[in-house]
């Protein structure tokens, strides 16, 4: 029931916690025609988004906060052919992502500090979501505004009227309480009974 499979890098070092580099990319690549979107929480991410690029990913995102260049990286990516899209930790300001803006296809507001699955989602972010909705009428820009962290059936509606329109959920899906299918339908029922 999803409309695209979004993967956690991490590295261990912009984050706590080690979790996979291209490889899984490749064989989840295999597994279906979904769009891949690949979140780097790794430092350097100019060094790897070449092999992420090969290994199948349809967007890259990278960290802010990991980019010396950002304005460099955001070309790197999109001279590969893909969708670039660039993350924002709860305290990095809006402002970092400003003067980009419109070379971005989408942007990322992360609603938990990233390095953890299961955490919960961080109030103060929907008025970042909103504040990142409002430069996006400014500049004119059609991209996409992602929230990652703590997003489930409870506050999806709410981020949505935020302005978000791109929702990444882990926990709220993989969950023993119900089969991937019914989180799914959960998350789509919460979402179109507040817009209905
Ligand atoms: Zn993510």
């Amino acid at each position: 029931g999803a409309d695209c499979i979004h993967l956690d890098v991490m590295d261990g070092s912009f984050v706590p916690n080690i979790s996979f580099g291209p490889l899984m990319v490749e064989t989840v690549r295999r597994l279906t025609s979904l769009p891949l979107d690949v979140h780097l929480m790794i430092v350097q991410p100019d060094r790897y988004v070449e092999a992420f690029a090969a290994a199948g990913a349809t967007s890259i995102t990278v960290q802010a906060e990991a980019c010396l260049h950002l304005h460099r990286q955001i070309a790197q990516i999109h001279d590969l052919g893909l969708r670039a899209a660039v993350a924002l930790n709860p305290a990095t300001p809006l402002a970092a992502i400003e003067e980009v803006v419109t070379d971005l296809d989408m942007v990322l507001i992360m609603t938990v500090n990233p390095g953890f699955g299961g955490q919960s989602f961080i109030s103060q972010s929907l008025s970042k979501v909103r504040r990142t909705r409002d430069l996006f009428e400014r500049c004119g820009s059609a991209a996409d505004l992602q929230v990652d962290g703590g997003i489930s059936a409870a506050n999806i509606a709410e981020v949505a009227r935020a302005g978000a329109n791109v929702f990444v959920a882990g926990s709220s899906v993989f969950t023993k309480a119900r089969t991937v299918e019914a989180s799914m339908r959960m998350l789509r029922q919460a979402l179109a009974a507040d817009t209905a």
